[in-house]
Protein backbone atom coordinates (compact mmCIF):
# COMPACT_ATOMS: atom_id res chain seq x y z
CA UNK A 1 0.00 0.00 0.00
CA UNK A 2 1.20 3.44 -1.05
CA UNK A 3 0.06 7.11 -0.28
CA UNK A 4 0.36 8.00 -3.60
CA UNK A 5 0.99 6.35 -6.90
CA UNK A 6 2.04 9.52 -9.82
CA UNK A 7 1.83 7.81 -13.28
CA UNK A 8 3.88 9.51 -15.46
CA UNK A 9 8.01 10.43 -14.53
CA UNK A 10 8.20 13.27 -17.05
CA UNK A 11 8.80 16.79 -15.17
CA UNK A 12 5.38 17.19 -13.56
CA UNK A 13 5.33 13.30 -12.41
CA UNK A 14 9.32 13.74 -10.87
CA UNK A 15 8.84 16.97 -9.21
CA UNK A 16 5.15 16.03 -7.88
CA UNK A 17 7.18 12.79 -5.80
CA UNK A 18 9.92 14.99 -4.74
CA UNK A 19 7.71 17.75 -2.96
CA UNK A 20 5.57 14.85 -1.44
CA UNK A 21 8.51 13.18 0.04
CA UNK A 22 9.43 16.28 2.01
CA UNK A 23 6.45 14.82 4.07
CA UNK A 24 7.36 11.69 4.51
CA UNK A 25 4.52 10.60 2.11
CA UNK A 26 5.50 7.07 0.47
CA UNK A 27 5.47 7.94 -3.27
CA UNK A 28 5.62 5.39 -6.55
CA UNK A 29 5.88 6.50 -9.25
CA UNK A 30 5.03 4.40 -12.49
CA UNK A 31 6.23 5.01 -15.84
CA UNK A 32 5.56 3.33 -19.07
CA UNK A 33 8.71 3.94 -20.88
CA UNK A 34 11.74 1.94 -19.74
CA UNK A 35 14.18 4.59 -20.85
CA UNK A 36 14.51 8.53 -19.79
CA UNK A 37 13.67 10.08 -23.03
CA UNK A 38 16.09 10.66 -25.56
CA UNK A 39 14.07 13.84 -26.86
CA UNK A 40 16.45 16.58 -26.82
CA UNK A 41 13.93 19.41 -26.38
CA UNK A 42 15.80 23.06 -25.18
CA UNK A 43 13.01 23.64 -23.09
CA UNK A 44 13.32 27.55 -21.31
CA UNK A 45 12.55 27.30 -17.55
CA UNK A 46 10.90 30.80 -16.63
CA UNK A 47 11.33 32.99 -13.38
CA UNK A 48 8.44 31.20 -11.36
CA UNK A 49 9.71 27.97 -11.80
CA UNK A 50 13.80 29.10 -11.31
CA UNK A 51 12.45 30.41 -8.07
CA UNK A 52 10.67 27.53 -7.07
CA UNK A 53 13.62 25.73 -8.06
CA UNK A 54 16.34 27.85 -5.07
CA UNK A 55 13.17 27.25 -2.98
CA UNK A 56 14.13 23.65 -3.28
CA UNK A 57 17.94 23.52 -3.40
CA UNK A 58 17.80 22.64 -7.15
CA UNK A 59 19.03 26.26 -9.34
CA UNK A 60 22.59 25.24 -8.62
CA UNK A 61 22.18 22.18 -10.67
CA UNK A 62 20.56 23.35 -12.73
CA UNK A 63 22.68 26.44 -13.52
CA UNK A 64 25.52 23.68 -13.79
CA UNK A 65 23.48 22.17 -17.67
CA UNK A 66 21.90 25.47 -19.07
CA UNK A 67 22.36 28.82 -20.51
CA UNK A 68 21.16 31.81 -19.03
CA UNK A 69 19.68 34.10 -21.55
CA UNK A 70 17.79 37.28 -20.99
CA UNK A 71 14.39 37.05 -19.36
CA UNK A 72 12.77 38.89 -23.30
CA UNK A 73 11.71 38.51 -26.31
CA UNK A 74 8.85 36.09 -24.94
CA UNK A 75 5.59 37.26 -25.77
CA UNK A 76 4.88 35.73 -29.92
CA UNK A 77 8.47 35.89 -29.93
CA UNK A 78 8.61 39.71 -30.27
CA UNK A 79 12.01 41.18 -29.96
CA UNK A 80 12.04 43.80 -27.04
CA UNK A 81 14.36 43.80 -23.92
CA UNK A 82 13.40 42.92 -20.48
CA UNK A 83 11.68 45.54 -18.45
CA UNK A 84 14.05 47.02 -16.09
CA UNK A 85 14.12 46.01 -12.38
CA UNK A 86 11.80 42.30 -12.97
CA UNK A 87 10.45 41.92 -9.11
CA UNK A 88 12.70 38.69 -8.88
CA UNK A 89 16.68 37.36 -7.95
CA UNK A 90 16.29 35.00 -10.74
CA UNK A 91 15.65 37.22 -13.75
CA UNK A 92 16.54 35.43 -16.57
CA UNK A 93 15.28 32.66 -18.51
CA UNK A 94 16.97 28.84 -18.08
CA UNK A 95 17.81 27.75 -21.71
CA UNK A 96 18.38 23.67 -20.34
CA UNK A 97 17.58 20.53 -22.12
CA UNK A 98 14.09 18.75 -21.01
CA UNK A 99 16.09 14.87 -20.45
CA UNK A 100 18.46 16.83 -17.79
CA UNK A 101 15.74 18.31 -16.26
CA UNK A 102 13.62 15.03 -16.17
CA UNK A 103 16.97 13.68 -14.89
CA UNK A 104 17.67 16.17 -12.35
CA UNK A 105 13.98 15.79 -10.93
CA UNK A 106 14.10 12.11 -10.97
CA UNK A 107 17.44 12.04 -9.23
CA UNK A 108 16.35 14.23 -6.64
CA UNK A 109 12.69 12.53 -5.94
CA UNK A 110 14.71 9.25 -5.44
CA UNK A 111 17.21 10.77 -3.23
CA UNK A 112 14.31 11.99 -1.43
CA UNK A 113 13.51 8.21 -1.17
CA UNK A 114 10.42 8.15 -4.19
CA UNK A 115 10.31 4.90 -5.73
CA UNK A 116 10.25 4.72 -9.43
CA UNK A 117 9.32 1.83 -11.65
CA UNK A 118 10.12 2.33 -15.37
CA UNK A 119 8.21 -0.15 -18.00
CA UNK A 120 4.81 -0.27 -15.73
CA UNK A 121 2.15 1.83 -18.05
CA UNK A 122 -1.40 2.36 -15.97
CA UNK A 123 -3.83 1.08 -17.66
CA UNK A 124 -6.97 1.74 -15.43
CA UNK A 125 -7.95 2.63 -11.98
CA UNK A 126 -10.95 2.01 -9.54
CA UNK A 127 -11.42 4.16 -7.06
CA UNK A 128 -13.58 3.50 -3.49
CA UNK A 129 -13.63 5.46 0.21
CA UNK A 130 -10.74 3.99 1.24
CA UNK A 131 -8.00 4.53 -1.87
CA UNK A 132 -7.35 3.55 -5.35
CA UNK A 133 -6.45 0.46 -7.01
CA UNK A 134 -4.29 1.09 -9.93
CA UNK A 135 -4.16 -1.55 -13.21
CA UNK A 136 -0.86 -1.47 -14.85
CA UNK A 137 -0.72 -2.78 -18.33
CA UNK A 138 0.99 -6.30 -17.62
CA UNK A 139 -2.41 -7.24 -15.41
CA UNK A 140 -0.59 -6.42 -11.94
CA UNK A 141 -2.89 -4.57 -9.64
CA UNK A 142 -1.60 -1.69 -7.03
CA UNK A 143 -3.35 -0.21 -3.97
CA UNK A 144 -2.86 3.39 -2.92
CA UNK A 145 -4.23 6.12 -1.25
CA UNK A 146 -4.42 8.86 -4.15
CA UNK A 147 -3.22 8.51 -7.71
CA UNK A 148 -2.33 11.59 -9.74
CA UNK A 149 -2.10 11.17 -13.33
CA UNK A 150 0.79 12.92 -14.36
CA UNK A 151 1.00 11.21 -17.61
CA UNK A 152 1.07 13.91 -20.00
CA UNK A 153 -0.84 14.75 -23.13
CA UNK A 154 -3.08 11.95 -24.08
CA UNK A 155 -3.26 10.58 -20.41
CA UNK A 156 -4.78 7.72 -19.75
CA UNK A 157 -5.91 8.74 -16.16
CA UNK A 158 -7.83 11.56 -17.45
CA UNK A 159 -9.57 9.48 -20.01
CA UNK A 160 -10.26 6.84 -17.71
CA UNK A 161 -11.74 9.09 -14.76
CA UNK A 162 -13.66 10.59 -18.05
CA UNK A 163 -13.11 14.29 -17.02
CA UNK A 164 -14.21 16.41 -20.16
CA UNK A 165 -11.19 18.06 -21.74
CA UNK A 166 -12.82 21.08 -23.91
CA UNK A 167 -10.96 23.32 -26.36
CA UNK A 168 -9.46 23.37 -30.11
CA UNK A 169 -7.98 20.25 -31.86
CA UNK A 170 -5.21 20.22 -33.62
CA UNK A 171 -4.99 22.92 -36.48
CA UNK A 172 -1.40 22.44 -37.78
CA UNK A 173 1.16 19.88 -36.53
CA UNK A 174 5.13 20.34 -36.75
CA UNK A 175 7.41 18.04 -37.43
CA UNK A 176 10.74 18.14 -35.35
CA UNK A 177 13.81 15.95 -34.81
CA UNK A 178 17.74 15.83 -34.99
CA UNK A 179 19.47 14.37 -38.50
CA UNK A 180 22.68 14.91 -40.22
CA UNK A 181 22.51 17.21 -43.53
CA UNK A 182 24.22 16.25 -47.06
CA UNK A 183 24.53 19.61 -48.13
CA UNK A 184 27.18 22.71 -47.02
CA UNK A 185 26.29 25.16 -44.15
CA UNK A 186 26.12 28.33 -45.98
CA UNK A 187 23.31 26.66 -48.69
CA UNK A 188 21.61 25.72 -45.57
CA UNK A 189 21.74 28.82 -43.86
CA UNK A 190 21.00 31.11 -47.35
CA UNK A 191 17.24 29.40 -47.28
CA UNK A 192 16.82 29.60 -43.95
CA UNK A 193 17.23 33.26 -43.69
CA UNK A 194 14.78 33.26 -46.67
CA UNK A 195 12.17 31.23 -45.67
CA UNK A 196 11.96 31.69 -41.75
CA UNK A 197 10.73 35.13 -42.58
CA UNK A 198 7.54 33.83 -43.33
CA UNK A 199 7.42 31.01 -41.92
CA UNK A 200 7.54 30.55 -38.05
CA UNK A 201 7.42 26.75 -38.16
CA UNK A 202 10.93 26.32 -39.75
CA UNK A 203 14.32 26.38 -39.19
CA UNK A 204 17.70 23.99 -39.36
CA UNK A 205 19.59 24.88 -36.89
CA UNK A 206 23.08 23.12 -36.52
CA UNK A 207 23.69 21.44 -32.81
CA UNK A 208 27.09 19.95 -33.17
CA UNK A 209 28.91 16.82 -35.23
CA UNK A 210 27.23 17.57 -38.68
CA UNK A 211 23.83 17.15 -36.88
CA UNK A 212 20.92 19.77 -37.20
CA UNK A 213 17.51 20.41 -35.18
CA UNK A 214 15.16 20.17 -38.20
CA UNK A 215 11.38 22.02 -37.37
CA UNK A 216 9.26 21.55 -40.62
CA UNK A 217 5.18 22.15 -41.01
CA UNK A 218 3.82 18.79 -41.04
CA UNK A 219 1.18 18.44 -44.16
CA UNK A 220 -2.07 17.86 -42.26
CA UNK A 221 -2.92 16.64 -38.50
CA UNK A 222 -2.21 13.33 -36.67
CA UNK A 223 -3.32 12.24 -33.33
CA UNK A 224 -1.19 8.93 -34.20
CA UNK A 225 1.62 8.67 -31.14
CA UNK A 226 4.27 7.29 -33.38
CA UNK A 227 6.12 9.54 -34.46
CA UNK A 228 6.82 10.68 -37.96
CA UNK A 229 9.29 9.02 -40.71
CA UNK A 230 12.61 10.35 -42.35
CA UNK A 231 10.32 10.03 -45.73
CA UNK A 232 8.00 12.56 -43.90
CA UNK A 233 10.27 15.23 -42.68
CA UNK A 234 11.73 14.76 -46.51
CA UNK A 235 8.80 15.66 -48.14
CA UNK A 236 7.80 18.60 -45.94
CA UNK A 237 11.37 20.47 -46.18
CA UNK A 238 10.86 19.78 -49.99
CA UNK A 239 7.65 21.19 -50.07
CA UNK A 240 7.98 23.91 -48.01
CA UNK A 241 12.03 24.78 -48.84
CA UNK A 242 11.91 23.02 -52.81
CA UNK A 243 15.10 20.47 -51.45
CA UNK A 244 15.26 18.04 -48.59
CA UNK A 245 19.12 19.85 -47.71
CA UNK A 246 20.03 15.27 -47.65
CA UNK A 247 18.56 14.75 -44.55
CA UNK A 248 19.61 11.84 -43.12
CA UNK A 249 21.00 9.44 -39.97
CA UNK A 250 17.98 10.88 -37.78
CA UNK A 251 18.93 10.69 -33.99
CA UNK A 252 15.17 10.97 -33.06
CA UNK A 253 12.07 12.63 -34.74
CA UNK A 254 8.69 13.32 -33.18
CA UNK A 255 5.70 15.30 -34.28
CA UNK A 256 3.67 17.90 -32.04
CA UNK A 257 0.29 19.52 -32.61
CA UNK A 258 -1.22 22.91 -31.35
CA UNK A 259 -4.32 21.79 -29.73
CA UNK A 260 -5.40 23.77 -26.89
CA UNK A 261 -7.15 21.99 -23.99
CA UNK A 262 -8.26 22.43 -20.50
CA UNK A 263 -9.38 19.39 -18.28
CA UNK A 264 -13.11 19.95 -16.89
CA UNK A 265 -12.13 19.24 -13.26
CA UNK A 266 -8.47 18.31 -11.43
CA UNK A 267 -9.29 16.04 -8.80
CA UNK A 268 -12.32 13.84 -8.66
CA UNK A 269 -12.68 11.98 -5.48
CA UNK A 270 -8.94 10.62 -5.14
CA UNK A 271 -7.71 10.81 -8.64
CA UNK A 272 -6.00 14.08 -9.26
CA UNK A 273 -4.50 15.66 -13.01
CA UNK A 274 -1.69 17.55 -13.41
CA UNK A 275 0.64 19.23 -16.17
CA UNK A 276 0.20 18.00 -19.48
CA UNK A 277 -2.38 15.51 -18.39
CA UNK A 278 -4.75 18.56 -17.39
CA UNK A 279 -3.71 21.29 -19.90
CA UNK A 280 -2.25 21.28 -23.52
CA UNK A 281 -1.30 24.43 -25.42
CA UNK A 282 0.67 25.29 -28.22
CA UNK A 283 4.95 25.61 -27.13
CA UNK A 284 4.98 28.89 -28.01
CA UNK A 285 6.35 31.33 -25.01
CA UNK A 286 7.63 28.03 -23.62
CA UNK A 287 5.27 27.56 -20.85
CA UNK A 288 4.13 24.23 -20.95
CA UNK A 289 6.68 22.17 -18.51
CA UNK A 290 6.71 25.46 -16.23
CA UNK A 291 3.16 24.86 -15.57
CA UNK A 292 3.34 21.39 -14.83
CA UNK A 293 6.38 21.93 -12.51
CA UNK A 294 4.25 24.58 -10.44
CA UNK A 295 1.25 22.38 -10.43
CA UNK A 296 3.24 20.12 -8.94
CA UNK A 297 4.45 22.52 -6.01
CA UNK A 298 0.88 23.79 -5.41
CA UNK A 299 -0.50 20.03 -5.31
CA UNK A 300 2.60 18.56 -3.49
CA UNK A 301 2.30 20.18 0.32
CA UNK A 302 -2.02 19.47 0.09
CA UNK A 303 -2.03 16.27 -0.55
CA UNK A 304 0.60 15.67 1.47
CA UNK A 305 -1.68 17.45 4.51
CA UNK A 306 -4.49 14.98 3.12
CA UNK A 307 -2.22 12.33 4.01
CA UNK A 308 -0.70 13.11 6.87
CA UNK A 309 -3.96 14.07 8.31
CA UNK A 310 -3.74 17.35 9.01
CA UNK A 311 -5.28 18.92 6.16
CA UNK A 312 -8.47 21.33 6.36
CA UNK A 313 -11.79 19.89 4.90
CA UNK A 314 -11.52 22.22 1.78
CA UNK A 315 -7.17 22.41 1.14
CA UNK A 316 -6.92 19.65 -1.63
CA UNK A 317 -9.65 21.54 -3.35
CA UNK A 318 -8.11 24.59 -3.41
CA UNK A 319 -5.55 22.68 -6.05
CA UNK A 320 -8.06 23.12 -8.96
CA UNK A 321 -9.84 26.29 -7.45
CA UNK A 322 -5.75 28.25 -7.58
CA UNK A 323 -4.62 26.18 -10.76
CA UNK A 324 -7.40 25.80 -13.14
CA UNK A 325 -7.64 29.95 -13.21
CA UNK A 326 -3.70 29.96 -14.24
CA UNK A 327 -4.13 27.37 -17.15
CA UNK A 328 -6.96 29.31 -18.54
CA UNK A 329 -5.00 32.47 -18.49
CA UNK A 330 -2.27 30.16 -20.03
CA UNK A 331 -3.86 28.77 -22.68
CA UNK A 332 -5.61 31.80 -23.63
CA UNK A 333 -2.06 34.07 -23.90
CA UNK A 334 -1.00 31.21 -26.25
CA UNK A 335 -4.04 31.34 -28.46
CA UNK A 336 -3.11 34.88 -28.52
CA UNK A 337 0.40 34.41 -29.23
CA UNK A 338 -0.55 31.71 -32.33
CA UNK A 339 -2.78 34.82 -34.19
CA UNK A 340 -0.16 36.66 -33.98
CA UNK A 341 2.55 34.33 -35.72
CA UNK A 342 0.01 34.21 -38.50
CA UNK A 343 0.97 35.62 -41.64
CA UNK A 344 -2.32 37.05 -42.33
CA UNK A 345 -2.40 41.08 -42.82
CA UNK A 346 -4.85 41.06 -40.32
CA UNK A 347 -2.94 39.53 -37.65
CA UNK A 348 0.27 41.12 -38.86
CA UNK A 349 -1.10 44.52 -38.24
CA UNK A 350 -1.88 43.22 -34.65
CA UNK A 351 1.61 42.20 -34.14
CA UNK A 352 3.25 45.43 -35.29
CA UNK A 353 0.61 47.33 -32.56
CA UNK A 354 1.42 45.12 -29.96
CA UNK A 355 5.20 45.73 -30.53
CA UNK A 356 4.95 49.21 -30.63
CA UNK A 357 2.50 49.09 -27.38
CA UNK A 358 5.34 47.44 -25.87
CA UNK A 359 7.68 50.39 -25.63
CA UNK A 360 5.32 51.03 -22.67
CA UNK A 361 7.17 49.70 -19.84
CA UNK A 362 3.96 48.29 -18.05
CA UNK A 363 2.86 46.45 -21.19
CA UNK A 364 6.31 44.52 -21.32
CA UNK A 365 6.15 44.03 -17.92
CA UNK A 366 2.79 42.98 -17.65
CA UNK A 367 3.27 40.47 -20.28
CA UNK A 368 6.94 39.08 -19.17
CA UNK A 369 5.25 39.11 -15.89
CA UNK A 370 2.61 36.70 -17.32
CA UNK A 371 4.51 34.09 -19.31
CA UNK A 372 7.08 33.99 -16.23
CA UNK A 373 3.93 33.13 -13.87
CA UNK A 374 5.48 35.86 -11.31
CA UNK A 375 2.29 37.85 -11.89
CA UNK A 376 0.16 35.10 -10.19
CA UNK A 377 -2.12 36.21 -7.46
CA UNK A 378 -4.46 33.44 -6.16
CA UNK A 379 -7.57 34.67 -4.47
CA UNK A 380 -7.11 34.34 -0.82
CA UNK A 381 -10.16 36.98 -0.53
CA UNK A 382 -9.87 41.04 0.22
CA UNK A 383 -6.50 41.95 1.10
CA UNK A 384 -3.15 44.22 0.61
CA UNK A 385 -2.03 43.82 -2.96
CA UNK A 386 1.07 41.14 -2.08
CA UNK A 387 -1.82 38.89 -0.51
CA UNK A 388 -2.22 35.31 -2.46
CA UNK A 389 0.92 36.61 -4.13
CA UNK A 390 4.36 35.00 -4.00
CA UNK A 391 7.01 36.44 -1.76
CA UNK A 392 10.46 37.29 -3.81
CA UNK A 393 13.95 35.88 -2.80
CA UNK A 394 14.49 38.61 -0.06
CA UNK A 395 18.23 38.54 1.92
CA UNK A 396 17.71 37.45 5.71
CA UNK A 397 19.90 37.43 8.53
CA UNK A 398 19.95 33.58 8.42
CA UNK A 399 20.96 34.48 4.17
CA UNK A 400 18.42 34.33 1.92
CA UNK A 401 14.91 33.45 2.29
CA UNK A 402 14.34 30.95 -0.21
CA UNK A 403 17.07 28.54 1.38
CA UNK A 404 14.48 28.69 4.22
CA UNK A 405 12.15 26.62 2.83
CA UNK A 406 13.60 23.50 1.47
CA UNK A 407 12.45 21.39 3.21
CA UNK A 408 8.77 22.54 2.48
CA UNK A 409 7.28 24.15 5.22
CA UNK A 410 5.33 27.28 6.11
CA UNK A 411 6.87 30.45 7.50
CA UNK A 412 6.12 32.98 9.51
CA UNK A 413 8.43 36.11 9.08
CA UNK A 414 7.31 38.49 12.20
CA UNK A 415 9.25 41.45 12.26
CA UNK A 416 6.59 42.21 15.52
CA UNK A 417 8.74 39.33 17.37
CA UNK A 418 5.31 38.82 19.39
CA UNK A 419 3.83 36.30 17.04
CA UNK A 420 3.93 32.95 18.44
CA UNK A 421 3.02 29.09 16.06
CA UNK A 422 1.75 27.04 19.01
CA UNK A 423 0.73 23.96 18.47
CA UNK A 424 1.35 24.32 14.66
CA UNK A 425 5.10 25.06 14.64
CA UNK A 426 5.10 21.12 13.73
CA UNK A 427 4.34 22.55 10.03
CA UNK A 428 5.35 26.01 10.23
CA UNK A 429 8.92 27.47 10.82
CA UNK A 430 9.37 30.14 12.79
CA UNK A 431 11.76 32.91 12.08
CA UNK A 432 11.77 36.41 14.14
CA UNK A 433 12.94 39.83 12.87
CA UNK A 434 13.86 38.84 9.30
CA UNK A 435 15.09 41.78 7.32
CA UNK A 436 13.99 45.33 7.02
CA UNK A 437 13.58 44.83 3.25
CA UNK A 438 9.99 43.06 4.18
CA UNK A 439 7.67 46.24 4.80
CA UNK A 440 4.99 44.63 6.67
CA UNK A 441 5.01 43.74 10.25
CA UNK A 442 4.35 40.01 9.70
CA UNK A 443 4.11 37.39 6.90
CA UNK A 444 2.80 33.76 6.43
CA UNK A 445 4.14 31.66 3.67
CA UNK A 446 2.82 28.92 2.27
CA UNK A 447 5.14 25.80 1.44
CA UNK A 448 4.83 27.28 -2.19
CA UNK A 449 6.42 30.30 -0.95
CA UNK A 450 3.11 32.07 -1.79
CA UNK A 451 1.50 34.70 0.64
CA UNK A 452 -1.38 33.23 3.09
CA UNK A 453 -1.55 36.26 5.29
CA UNK A 454 -0.17 39.88 6.43
CA UNK A 455 -1.11 41.33 9.81
CA UNK A 456 -0.05 41.84 13.16
CA UNK A 457 -2.28 40.33 15.35
CA UNK A 458 -2.17 36.59 17.25
CA UNK A 459 -6.01 35.74 16.53
CA UNK A 460 -5.96 36.82 12.92
CA UNK A 461 -2.62 34.79 12.94
CA UNK A 462 -4.10 31.69 14.60
CA UNK A 463 -7.06 32.15 12.14
CA UNK A 464 -5.16 31.45 9.25
CA UNK A 465 -2.72 28.90 10.32
CA UNK A 466 -5.99 26.91 10.82
CA UNK A 467 -7.24 27.72 7.66
CA UNK A 468 -4.12 26.48 5.72
CA UNK A 469 -2.86 24.07 8.16
CA UNK A 470 -5.59 22.78 9.93
CA UNK A 471 -5.95 21.84 13.87
CA UNK A 472 -2.69 22.49 15.67
CA UNK A 473 -1.10 19.89 17.16
CA UNK A 474 -2.13 19.49 21.42
C1 LIG B 1 8.58 21.65 -29.42
C2 LIG B 1 8.23 21.85 -27.99
C3 LIG B 1 8.91 22.83 -27.26
C4 LIG B 1 8.57 23.03 -25.93
N1 LIG B 1 9.23 24.02 -25.25
C5 LIG B 1 8.89 24.28 -23.98
C6 LIG B 1 9.55 25.31 -23.23
O1 LIG B 1 10.44 26.01 -23.73
N2 LIG B 1 9.16 25.53 -21.95
C7 LIG B 1 8.17 24.78 -21.38
O2 LIG B 1 7.84 25.06 -20.22
N3 LIG B 1 7.55 23.80 -22.04
C8 LIG B 1 7.88 23.52 -23.32
N4 LIG B 1 7.25 22.52 -23.98
C9 LIG B 1 6.20 21.74 -23.31
C10 LIG B 1 6.78 20.64 -22.41
O3 LIG B 1 7.62 19.78 -23.14
C11 LIG B 1 5.64 19.85 -21.76
O4 LIG B 1 4.68 20.75 -21.27
C12 LIG B 1 6.15 18.97 -20.61
O5 LIG B 1 6.90 17.90 -21.09
C13 LIG B 1 4.98 18.44 -19.77
O6 LIG B 1 5.50 17.67 -18.71
P1 LIG B 1 4.60 16.52 -18.04
O7 LIG B 1 5.48 15.87 -17.04
O8 LIG B 1 3.32 17.10 -17.57
O9 LIG B 1 4.23 15.53 -19.21
P2 LIG B 1 5.23 14.66 -20.12
O10 LIG B 1 6.54 15.34 -20.29
O11 LIG B 1 4.46 14.30 -21.34
O12 LIG B 1 5.49 13.37 -19.25
C14 LIG B 1 4.49 12.38 -19.11
C15 LIG B 1 5.16 11.08 -18.73
O13 LIG B 1 4.16 10.10 -18.50
C16 LIG B 1 4.52 8.88 -19.13
N5 LIG B 1 3.27 8.15 -19.39
C17 LIG B 1 2.34 8.38 -20.33
N6 LIG B 1 1.31 7.52 -20.21
C18 LIG B 1 1.59 6.73 -19.15
C19 LIG B 1 0.91 5.66 -18.51
N7 LIG B 1 -0.27 5.22 -18.96
N8 LIG B 1 1.49 5.08 -17.43
C20 LIG B 1 2.69 5.50 -16.95
N9 LIG B 1 3.39 6.51 -17.54
C21 LIG B 1 2.84 7.12 -18.62
C22 LIG B 1 5.26 9.33 -20.38
O14 LIG B 1 6.09 8.30 -20.87
C23 LIG B 1 6.04 10.52 -19.86
O15 LIG B 1 7.29 10.15 -19.33
C24 LIG B 1 7.55 22.27 -25.32
C25 LIG B 1 6.89 21.28 -26.04
C26 LIG B 1 7.22 21.08 -27.36
C27 LIG B 1 6.48 20.03 -28.15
Amino acid sequence: MFDVIIAGCGPTGAMLAAELRLHDVRVLVLEKETEPTSFVRIVGLHIRSLELMAMRGLLDRLLQHGRQRPAAGFFAAIPKPAPKGLDSAYAYLLGIKQPTIERLLEEHATELGAQVRRGCAVAGFEQDDEGVTVELADGEQLRSRYLVGCDGARSTVRKRLGVGFPGEPSRNDTLMGEMKVGVPQEEIAAKVTEISGTHQRFWLRPFGEGVYSVVVPAAGVSDRAEPPTLEDFQQELRTIAGTDFGVHSPRWMSRFGDATRLAERYRVGRVLLAGDAAHIHPPTGGQGLNLGVQDAVNLGWKLAAQIRGWAPETLLDTYHAERHPVAEDVLDNTRAQMELHSPEPGPQAVRRLLTELMDFDEVNRHLIEKITAIGIRYDFGAGPDLLGRRLRDIDVKQGNLYGLLHRGRGLLLDRTERLTLGGWSDRVDYLADPTAALDVPCVLLRPDGHVAWIGDDQQDLDDQLSRWFGKPAD
